[in-house]
C-alpha cells in the first residue's frame, strides 16, 4: 500500500517537473512572441515589415525557413517598394502575386503539419532544403486577402497538425493588422502625388523629389534636364469644344509625353495644361533632342473628340544642371534657379511662335563664398 502510494507519488512529481517545463517553455515563447510583437507594431514602412518578417522570425521563433506572399493586382506594391530602393524581385522568400491570375498562392486555406510537396512547393521556392514541418497561414482583413505567411522547421514535430494554432493565428492577425496599415499609408501617400484628371504625378511630387534628383545628379557626376511644357492656345481648345475636349486633351497630351520618356524620369503635371519633366543623366545635347522628339510627337498627335479632330501643339522650354565636382552640397536654390530658366525658355518658345523648343543653357551650383 504503501510502496503504491510512493509510486504514485514519484508519477506525480514527474508529471508536475514536465508540466513546469512545459509553462517555462510557453512563457519563453510568450515573451519572445510579445518581443517580435511590440518591434513589428513599431515598423513604419512595407519594407521593414518585410524584414522583419523573412529575416528576425527565424531568430524569434526558431524556424527554418519563411516565405511571404503578398497579393499585388495592379502592381503597385513592387512599384512602391522599387522607388523606395527596395529590391523586391530579387528578396529571398517575397513572392508578390496577381490575384487576378489565380494559383495555389492566391486562394489558400491554412495548413499546418508534415510538408507535402504538391501542396507546399509552391510556397517555399527556390529553398536549399525544404522543411519538415509547415504552417501555411493565410493574412486576411476585414474578409480581403492580403496574402501568406509560410513557416517551415526542419523539425517533424515543430508544426503538428494536431497542435493548438492559437498562437498562429494570432500572430496572423497582427501581421496582416501591420501589413494593412501599411499598405493603407503607402496607397495614401501614393494618391497625394497624384493629378486624379491625367492620372501622372503632381507639382507636389515634384517639390518632393527634386531635391534629391539633385543630390543624385552631383553624387554621380552626371548632369538633369529639367523641362517645362505647356499646351499651346489652350484655352481656345476649351472655348471651342468644350472643358470636356479641353480635359480629353490634357490626358492625352500627358500620356504622349509620359510615353517618350524612360520610367524613372519624373514627369508631372505642374499646373494647367504645364507639365514639368526631370531627366536624370541626360545632358544638355541630349535634353534638346528629347524635347524635340516629344514636339514632333504632340504635333503629330491625332484626337478625336465628339465629331472632331482637335489639333495640338506644346512649347518646350529646357535647362540643364550640370554638377560641378567641387561642390559637396546643393545649395536650396538651385532647384528653383534650374525650374525658373526652363520656365523662362518656355516663355520664349511662346514669344518665338509656339510649337518649339528653347534652351535656356546649364545651371551650375553656385559658389558660396
Ligand atoms: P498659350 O499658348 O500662351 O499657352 O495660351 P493658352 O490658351 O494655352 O494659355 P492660358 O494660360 O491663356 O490658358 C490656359 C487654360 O487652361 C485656361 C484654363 O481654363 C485651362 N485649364 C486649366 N486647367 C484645366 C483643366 O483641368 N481642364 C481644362 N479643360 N482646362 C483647364
Ligand atoms: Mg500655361
Ligand atoms: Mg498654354
Amino acid at each position: 500500500m504503501e510502496e503504491d502510494l510512493t509510486t504514485d507519488l514519484v508519477v506525480l512529481q514527474s508529471h508536475l517537473e514536465s508540466m513546469f517545463e512545459r509553462v517555462q517553455q510557453n512563457s519563453v515563447i510568450l515573451q519572445k512572441f510579445r518581443a517580435f510583437e511590440i518591434r513589428l507594431l513599431k515598423l513604419n514602412s512595407l519594407s521593414d515589415i518585410i524584414d522583419h518578417l523573412l529575416e528576425e522570425a527565424k531568430n524569434y521563433f526558431d524556424l527554418d525557413v519563411i516565405s511571404l506572399c503578398l497579393i499585388d493586382e495592379t502592381g503597385e506594391i513592387a512599384k512602391t517598394l522599387n522607388d523606395n530602393g527596395y529590391p523586391s524581385s530579387s528578396k529571398k522568400g517575397l513572392m508578390l502575386l496577381d490575384s487576378r491570375k489565380p494559383s495555389k498562392l492566391t486562394a489558400i486555406q491554412p495548413y499546418i503539419g508534415v510538408y507535402e510537396n504538391a501542396q507546399c512547393a509552391d510556397f517555399f521556392p527556390h529553398i536549399e532544403k525544404q522543411p519538415i514541418s509547415v504552417a501555411i497561414t493565410p493574412l486576411t482583413r476585414r474578409g480581403k486577402y492580403l496574402g501568406a505567411l509560410n513557416l517551415g522547421s526542419y523539425q517533424l514535430d515543430r508544426f503538428a497538425d494536431n497542435m493548438a494554432t492559437d498562437f498562429i493565428e494570432h500572430l496572423s492577425s497582427v501581421v496582416s493588422v501591420c501589413l494593412e496599415n501599411n499598405l493603407h499609408v503607402e496607397e495614401i501617400r501614393r494618391v497625394s502625388y497624384l493629378d486624379a484628371l491625367t492620372g501622372v504625378n503632381n507639382r507636389r511630387f515634384l517639390e518632393q523629389r527634386i531635391g534629391e534628383e539633385l543630390k543624385r545628379s552631383q553624387r554621380n557626376a552626371e548632369p538633369l534636364s529639367c523641362q517645362f511644357f505647356d499646351i499651346d492656345f489652350f484655352k481656345a481648345i476649351n472655348d471651342k469644344h468644350g472643358h470636356q475636349g479641353g480635359d480629353q486633351v490634357l490626358s492625352l497630351v500627358a500620356a504622349a509625353i509620359r510615353d517618350q520618356l524612360r520610367d524613372n524620369d519624373i514627369f508631372v503635371r505642374y499646373g494647367g495644361e504645364e507639365f514639368v519633366a526631370l531627366l536624370s543623366n541626360t545632358d544638355e545635347a541630349k535634353g534638346l533632342e528629347t524635347a524635340e522628339r516629344v514636339r514632333k510627337t504632340i504635333h503629330a498627335l491625332v484626337i478625336a473628340f465628339d465629331d472632331a479632330f482637335i489639333p495640338v501643339t506644346v512649347s518646350i522650354g529646357i535647362s540643364t544642371y550640370q554638377p560641378d565636382s567641387t561642390s559637396i552640397s546643393i545649395d536650396e536654390e538651385t532647384a528653383s534657379r534650374l525650374i525658373k530658366s526652363a520656365d523662362s525658355a518656355l516663355y520664349r518658345a511662346k514669344h518665338n511662335g509656339r510649337n518649339r523648343v528653347e534652351n535656356g543653357g546649364i545651371v551650375l551650383d553656385r559658389q558660396v563664398l
